[in-house]
Parts: structure tokens; C-alpha cells; sequence
């Protein structure tokens, strides 16, 4: 694999940049695999990575039915942080954060992780108790989180208007400062191109339409739209997609499938040096490299597998941002778009074995996975190679929506991001 560094940079400058090979193999499916992973997003590419640097599984494909990281991996706002409430949760977020420390160097490309800290904004005197009970929960789980003053967080975000008499004034605010956002695509990328350079063939316009299984149940591969391919182990990252892809196994999934929303402006000098989130007006802010300000909605209310969502969605979002950054004004925004999202019940992900032997689930991350793409592919691979779960993402199974064990981080977090 060519390896990105100062000196190889130099040298394909020199060579006009004609020198660069493709970053990851092009293939057809072979006709058996050691394990399938069904899902070319970020999660199914980084649990593909993990399998084989960890694991020792080489002979694995990652199979997508559109183009590589076109779904939400590539749809959203890049949030990452690791502040959620419970301790369940908050070690998964964790676990990811720290790998994202050190992704770049591990996958030998720039995934732009920017730890430019992350403010949630409190509008509410609920907003208030509910943010500094996460706070505290964070510091003793180990996480770090802070409360700020409404000064205090103006000092750290200039832009934020904290005036008293607004109709979402600013309370105050929480700031876990670890926290930030990467480039979706260069995770995809980074991860693909790791993969592949081990032995994963990463295999593009491939939808999987079937699940095969044995007398006794086991799952023996998968039915494609580009001919069967034999597994004893197949691991799904299929995000919105999931329930349709376990329902081929008779598995029935709790999760509703919402638009999100997300929009960008035209790209300005360096004027937001921070992410900024407020739940009680679904919005969520930061500036990307090449200038454009970042903007997430909430999610439309219906459940559909478009990827788009309803305009008075993001008018919502920018009425409110308008007053609480008066700066955006003045800011033409160029394009929107929508991903799909996969919600379960209390707004926690699955990790998890299932019910049919070989089959394995990772999904459930709704509006706000992308921050556990290295963690939740940590933790998917480790499940797949030895068919248990890692402590971590023990708690993180289908049944406790039968047993009631659930991690409610939905009437905690109100948006999940
Ligand atoms: C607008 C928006 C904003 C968001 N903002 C944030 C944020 O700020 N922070 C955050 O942490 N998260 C955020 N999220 C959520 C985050 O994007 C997702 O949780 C995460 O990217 C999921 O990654 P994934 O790899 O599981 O899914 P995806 O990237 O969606 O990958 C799943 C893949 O499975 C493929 N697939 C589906 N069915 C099949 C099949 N039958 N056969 C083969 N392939 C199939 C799809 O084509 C898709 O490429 C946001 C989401 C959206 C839509």
C-alpha cells in the first residue's frame, strides 16, 4: 500500500500526482468468504479493518449495494463527543473517542479528527438540571464535562448571542472540550483503503437480497444481486436499512426509520471555533475546513426511507439559529440534504449477536453514530470473531427490549448526537 507522508507528497508533487494508485482494490465477489460484513458505511468498513488487523480473519468482504460510504456515513454532521448520561453509553462513546485520537496515524490517513470542543446550550431551566446531571455523571464516570455561565460560554464561542431577551435565551452551557468532528469521507476512505490493503475485497454496487440458512438455522451466506456468496459468519451495518436486511431472516428489529436533515452555507473566513448544539431547537452548528457552516435539523417526524425530509424542518432550525447566532443572517445556504435514520425505542444503539447463529447486527445508531464509527467497529468485529460481546457492548442487545434492561438516553440527551 502507498504510505502517505511528507516525503511521498513531495514526490508525486514532483511527478505531477500521476504516480497515486487506486485506494483500495476493485473486485467481484468471490464465491465464500470467512465472514460478510453488508454495508459499505463507515461501521462495516471499520469492522472489517478491525476483524482483519485484530482478529486475523483476511478472508472477508464488505458488501455494498450502492457506492462506498453513500449513505449516512457521508450525510452527516460530524459530531463526536462522548458526554451521553449513562455509564453504559458513555464507555461505548468513550471507547470510540479514543480511537479517533489516534485514527490517523493507525490508518495512515488524514481523517481531519478537530477536538475543538463541544457546547451544548441550555434554554431552559430543565435544559439546565439536565445538562449539569450530565456533567456530573460524565466526571465520574471519568469523562470530561464542564458547566459554563452564559459569559463563560460566549468567551469560548464569540458568535453566541447571550442576550436575556431572546425566545431561546442562553442558560448556560456544557462542554466537553475532547469533543469535535472529523471528515466523514476520509473515515470511510481511511478505513476502506486499511482493509482492503489486508485482504478485504470491498465490493460496490452489490445489494444483498437474501439470507441463506441450514436445516438447523445457521446462516450459510447471502443471496446478492451479483450471485450467492457462501459465510458461516455475516455481520450487518446496514443503518436505515437494517430491519429490511435481518427481516430476510425472519428477525424483527425495533427501530423506525426517520429522515434527518442537514444543511450547509456558503463557505466564510474562520468564524466559529467550536461545535455548538441545542436540543430544545434541534439545531447543531460547526464550521467546516473549506468554510461553509455545518447545520443539522432535527428529525421529520414521519418514518420513510427517502433521503430527503420536509422544508419547514430546517426553516425551524435556521429561524432559531438566526437568534441565536445573529451573525448567520447575513449567510446564503447552498445545499441540503437527507439521510436515513434508524431509531430504536430509547435512542441506544445494537450490538449484538441474534437469535439465528451467524448472524450478526450492528445498528440502532440513529441520528448519532457516526461519533462511534471506530468504537462501534471495535466492538462489532470482536463480537463476529468470537461469537460473544465485548463488556462494553454487552448491555447493547435486542433482548433488552424484551427484558426492559433499556439505556435511555432519549429522555436524557433529547437529541441523540
Ligand atoms: C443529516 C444527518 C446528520 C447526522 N449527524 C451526526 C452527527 O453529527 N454525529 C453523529 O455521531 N452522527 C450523526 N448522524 C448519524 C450517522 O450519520 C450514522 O449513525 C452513521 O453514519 C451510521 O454509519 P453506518 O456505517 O452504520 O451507516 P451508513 O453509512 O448509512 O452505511 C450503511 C450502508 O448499508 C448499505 N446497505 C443498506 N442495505 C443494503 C443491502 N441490502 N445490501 C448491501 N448494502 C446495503 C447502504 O447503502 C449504506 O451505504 C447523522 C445522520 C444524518 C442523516
Amino acid at each position: 500500500m502507498q504510505k502517505f507522508s511528507a516525503f511521498s507528497l513531495a514526490r508525486q508533487a514532483l511527478g505531477r500526482h500521476l504516480g497515486w494508485t487506486p485506494q483500495w482494490r476493485s473486485v467481484a465477489p468471490k464465491p465464500s468468504y470467512d465472514a460478510i460484513i453488508v454495508g459499505g458505511g463507515g461501521h462495516g468498513l471499520g469492522t472489517a479493518y478491525y476483524l482483519a488487523k485484530q482478529h486475523g480473519l483476511r478472508n472477508i468482504a464488505v458488501v455494498e449495494k450502492g457506492w462506498l460510504a453513500g449513505g449516512n456515513t457521508a450525510r452527516n454532521t460530524t459530531i463526536i463527543r462522548s458526554n451521553y448520561l449513562f455509564e453504559q453509553s458513555s464507555s461505548y462513546y468513550e471507547h470510540a473517542l479514543k480511537l479517533w485520537e489516534t485514527l490517523s496515524e493507525e490508518l495512515n490517513y488524514n481523517v481531519m479528527f478537530s477536538q475543538r470542543g463541544c457546547l451544548m446550550i441550555a434554554h431552559t431551566v430543565h435544559d439546565v438540571q439536565v445538562f449539569k446531571r450530565h456533567v456530573y455523571a460524565n466526571r465520574l464516570n471519568g469523562i470530561d464535562n464542564e458547566w459554563m455561565t452564559p459569559e463563560e460560554a460566549k468567551a469560548f464561542c464569540p458568535p453566541l448571542n447571550i442576550s436575556p431577551n431572546i425566545r431561546y435565551p442562553v442558560l448556560g452551557a456544557s462542554l466537553q472540550r475532547r469533543a469535535g468532528t472529523a471528515r466523514h469521507d476520509a473515515v470511510a476512505w481511511g478505513f476502506a483503503r486499511a482493509a482492503s490493503d489486508m485482504g478485504v475485497d470491498i465490493i460496490e454496487n452489490c445489494e444483498v437480497t437474501g439470507i441463506d440458512r441450514d436445516a438447523a438455522g445457521n446462516v450459510t451466506g447471502v443471496q446478492t444481486t451479483r450471485g450467492p456468496i457462501r459465510s458461516k459468519k455475516v455481520g450487518v451495518s446496514a443503518a436505515g436499512h437494517s430491519s429490511v436486511v435481518l427481516g430476510m431472516a425472519g428477525i424483527r428489529l425495533p427501530l423506525q426509520v426517520n429522515p434527518l436533515q442537514a444543511l450547509v452555507s456558503e463557505p466564510v473566513k474562520p468564524a466559529f471555533p467550536c461545535v455548538v448544539m441545542s436540543n430544545t431547537i434541534h439545531a447543531y452548528i460547526s464550521q467546516s475546513d473549506k468554510g461553509e457552516m455545518v447545520i443539522g435539523a432535527g428529525t421529520d417526524s414521519y418514518v420513510s426511507y427517502t433521503q430527503r425530509g420536509g422544508m419547514h424542518v430546517p426553516a425551524h432550525t435556521l429561524e432559531a439559529i438566526c437568534e441565536l447566532v445573529p451573525d448567520f443572517r447575513r449567510l446564503r445556504m447552498l445545499r441540503s440534504w437527507g439521510g436515513i435514520t434508524d431509531n430504536t425505542p430509547d435512542r441506544s444503539p445494537i450490538t449484538a449477536k441474534t437469535s439465528v447463529p451467524g448472524l450478526y447486527v450492528n445498528c440502532g445508531w440513529g441520528t448519532g453514530g457516526f461519533k462511534a464509527t471506530p468504537g462501534a467497529a471495535n466492538l462489532f468485529a470482536w463480537t463476529i470473531a468470537r461469537d460473544e460481546p465485548h463488556p462494553i457492548n454487552a448491555p447493547f442487545t435486542i433482548e433488552r427490549f424484551r427484558d426492559g434492561a433499556l439505556i435511555d438516553e432519549a429522555a436524557a440527551a433529547a437529541v441523540a448526537h
